[in-house]
């Protein structure tokens, strides 16, 4: 079997030509959808991310404005600079990008951040109505990475579905999304670094998805023949020529007995910045008091 690739850079893209007509009706309305990104210290792994978000507020004819803090600025101080984006009436939507320095406590900078701005739907309050179901938007992450498996497989009900990965902007989000609804869900099985024998999870899943942060940790054996697997990772490693590359967690031999795979770079990401928009849009929308 040779696994179809999903492309991202196309399902982004009809995402983004939604997005462009709701940003320009807010443009045009006087009330533009505004973006803030508050990092602290170096972007880090974020930056790739950082730029692509940048680039496609520029193309949506969103507004994007960056807050980088200094590595040493306290928590009170950064707390201070969120509570000003949260009153700036400009700002309709803000994303805090992790990872935050050791000394700054990430929940409370999340319990800090205006739910109504929470583009990323990371503060309790939201996090809370995503357990519930009670959610508009969710991480961008969690919904890109649902519905492009959704276009490999429109009907999980009952699907055997495998997530590795338990963090609280992927993992975590994509259990309860999938967990959404009360007859159609996949079932639903969360791996972690404390799982025992991973394999023995992965080669039950009809839907495979992958956010560990692992170059090459799901291989070929590892996967069910015909499953529809979901790369989520996204690593820089060095090449034997010394150069620097992108790479996900499932190791390119997979793309051999499954039916679908999400390529690393051009799969999971591209439509991460598409959902990020979307939700910075929406939140615009709500925020804008003509509409
Ligand atoms: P994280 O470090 O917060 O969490 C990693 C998770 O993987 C944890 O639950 C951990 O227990 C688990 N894990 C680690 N090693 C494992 C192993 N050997 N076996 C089983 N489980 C293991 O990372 P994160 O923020 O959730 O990100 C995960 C990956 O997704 C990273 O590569 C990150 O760059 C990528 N990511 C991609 C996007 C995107 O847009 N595509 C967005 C965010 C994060």
């Amino acid at each position: 079997m040779s696994a179809l690739l999903l492309d991202g850079h196309v399902f982004a893209g009809e995402i983004l030509a939604k997005v462009k007509i709701d940003a320009k009706a807010l443009r045009d309305s006087g009330r533009p959808a505004h973006l803030a990104a508050l990092i602290v210290g170096h972007a880090g792994a974020s930056e790739v991310y950082l730029r692509n978000q940048k680039k496609a507020c520029a193309e949506a004819d969103v507004d994007f404005e960056l807050h980088q803090l200094a590595e040493t600025v306290t928590e009170p101080e950064a707390i201070t600079e969120l509570g000003r984006l949260n009153a700036d009436p400009k700002v309709t939507g803000i994303i805090l990008h992790q990872p935050l320095p050791p000394h700054i406590d990430e929940r409370r900078m999340r319990e800090a951040l205006d739910p109504a701005k929470d583009v990323e739907s990371m503060t309790p309050a939201n996090f809370g109505r995503l357990v519930m179901g009670q959610f508009t938007i969710a991480p961008s992450t969690a919904s890109a990475a649902l519905e492009m498996a959704r276009r490999a497989r429109p009907d999980m009900t009952g699907l055997e579905c495998v997530i590795i990965g338990h963090s609280e902007i992927v993992g975590k989000p994509l259990a309860l999304l999938l967990l959404q609804s009360a007859r159609n869900s996949p079932t639903v099985t969360t791996c972690h670094i404390a799982t025992r024998d991973l394999r023995l999870h992965t080669l039950r899943a009809d839907l495979l998805f992958v956010a560990a942060g692992v170059p090459g940790l799901v291989k070929r054996d590892m996967v069910k023949p015909g499953a529809t697997v979901i790369d989520i990772g996204i690593n820089r490693v060095k090449g034997a020529d010394g150069k620097t590359r992108t790479v996900g967690d499932v190791e390119p031999g997979v793309a051999d007995v499954a039916a679908h795979l999400s390529p690393v770079p051009g799969g999971v990401g591209p439509i991460t910045v598409a959902v990020l928009l979307r939700n910075s849009v929406q939140l615009a929308q709500r925020s804008n008091p003509t509409r």
